[in-house]
C-alpha cells in the first residue's frame, strides 16, 4: 500500500509499505476513504531533526473495515467507521468517566508499530472501542463533515465545554485555524449567545460568523483584548477559548476574559511559563481545558451531522489525493489552506 512518512522537518513522502494485517484479536484493518493533515502535524512539519527511518503521519480518517481479529464484536467487514483521532479500549475506568484520552490500553497512530492514517489502509488496535460505524454511504457527500468528529470538531466542543458554555454565555474564541472555527461552532451549538471570534485571515473570520461568530475582532495582542472589552461594556466575555497555544494569546485570554471567567485551552501551549500569579487570584479566573476525548463526544455529535445541523466539513478549503500530500503539508503549513482533505 502507499502510506505518508515523515523523515524530517518539510520532508514528507508518500511510500510502499507492506499493507496491514490484524495482529491482535482486538484488531481491525480499515481501508482508508478519508483523511486529514491536523494543524499538530505540522508541529513535526517545521522542526522535526532528520531521521532515517520515516514516521508514519495521519490520525484523523474515516473508511471500511476490511479485517477484524477474533475479540472485536458489533463490527462486520464492508462497515464504514470513523476512528477517534487516539484508540482506546472504551471501557477502562478512565474511558468510563469520558476520559479516553487517559485511557489504560489506548495509545497513538504514528507510534510502537502502529501505522498512520494518511494511507490506503490502516490497522486500528482496540477497533470496538475506537471505530464508530457511520449509517451513510462511502460516496456520502457527508464525509467530511463526519469525519471531523475524530478530532477538530471534538477539540473546539471540548475547549467550549470544559469552559462551561451553554445558553446565554459570552465567550471569545482566539484563533481563526480550523480549530478556533469548529470551537465557534460548538459553541454555538452549545447555545452561546455573544461569540466574539479573534482572527485576522478574512476568508477564515467569514467562515467564522457562518458558524455562529456575532463580532469579530481583526487586531492582536493587546488591541484585541481592548477590543473585547468594547464589545462587553468594559468587563470583558465570561469565556475565553484558546485555540492557538502562545504566551502572546494567553496574555489576550487573560484580557478579554471577565472577572470570575473561565479561560479554556484547545491550542497546544508552545510554552511552559504564564501570567499565572497575584492578577489571575485576585480576579478568580479559571484556567482549564485539555486535550480532547474525541470518542466521549462522537454520539452526540454526529447525529447532528447526519441530519445536517452542523456543517464542520466546511474547515476543509482543499482535497488531495495522497500522492498529493507533501503538497497538502506545504500548503496547510503556509497558510495558505485552512484545512486539507486527503481522499487516497
Ligand atoms: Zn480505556
Amino acid at each position: 500500500m502507499r502510506a505518508t512518512l515523515m523523515y524530517g522537518a518539510a520532508d514528507v513522502r508518500v511510500q510502499d509499505l507492506p499493507d496491514p494485517a490484524v495482529q491482535e484479536p482486538t484488531d481491525a484493518v480499515v481501508s482508508v476513504l478519508r483523511a486529514v493533515v491536523c494543524g499538530s502535524d505540522l508541529w513535526p512539519y517545521g522542526s522535526m531533526p532528520p531521521a532515517e527511518q520515516g514516521r508514519p503521519m495521519g490520525h484523523e480518517f474515516l473508511g471500511i473495515v476490511e479485517d477484524l481479529g477474533s475479540e472485536v464484536s458489533g463490527l462486520k467487514a464492508g462497515d464504514l467507521v470513523v476512528a477517534s483521532f487516539l484508540w482506546q479500549d472504551n471501557t477502562c475506568n478512565f474511558c468510563r468517566k469520558g476520559l479516553q484520552t487517559s485511557c489504560r490500553h489506548g495509545g497513538r497512530y504514528g507510534f510502537g508499530g502502529v501505522g498512520g492514517g494518511q494511507a490506503e489502509a490502516i490497522r486500528v488496535p482496540q477497533a470496538q472501542g475506537t471505530l464508530v460505524k457511520l449509517p451513510v454511504a462511502e460516496d456520502a457527500a457527508l464525509l467530511p463533515s463526519l469525519l471531523t468528529v475524530s478530532d477538530v470538531l471534538a477539540t473546539g466542543h471540548h475547549c467550549a465545554v470544559k469552559a462551561g458554555i451553554g445558553p446565554g454565555t459570552s465567550v471569545t474564541v482566539i484563533g481563526d485555524g480550523a480549530v478556533g472555527l469548529s470551537a465557534v461552532l460548538a459553541a454555538r451549538r452549545l447555545g452561546a449567545e455573544q461569540i466574539v471570534l479573534i482572527g485576522s485571515h478574512k476568508a477564515r473570520t467569514d467562515l467564522g460568523q457562518e458558524f455562529g461568530a456575532t463580532e469579530v475582532v481583526s487586531e492582536r495582542g493587546t488591541g484585541a483584548a481592548e477590543r473585547v472589552r468594547e464589545l462587553t461594556g468594559g468587563d470583558g466575555t465570561g469565556t475565553v477559548l484558546d485555540c492557538v497555544g502562545t504566551t502572546e494569546v494567553l496574555q489576550t485570554a487573560f484580557g478579554a476574559v471577565g472577572d470570575g471567567g473561565v479561560i479554556s485551552r484547545a491550542g497546544v501551549p508552545q510554552y511552559s511559563e504564564g501570567p499565572i500569579g497575584m492578577d489571575m487570584l485576585m480576579r478568580n479566573i479559571t484556567l482549564t481545558g485539555g486535550v480532547t476525548p474525541a470518542r466521549a463526544y462522537m454520539d452526540e455529535l454526529l447525529p447532528d451531522i447526519l441530519d445536517g445541523t452542523i456543517e464542520p466539513g466546511r474547515v476543509f478549503d482543499r482535497t488531495v489525493d495522497l500522492e498529493e500530500v507533501p503538497d497538502g503539508y506545504r500548503a496547510m503549513a503556509s497558510r495558505e489552506s485552512l484545512k486539507v482533505l486527503i481522499r487516497p
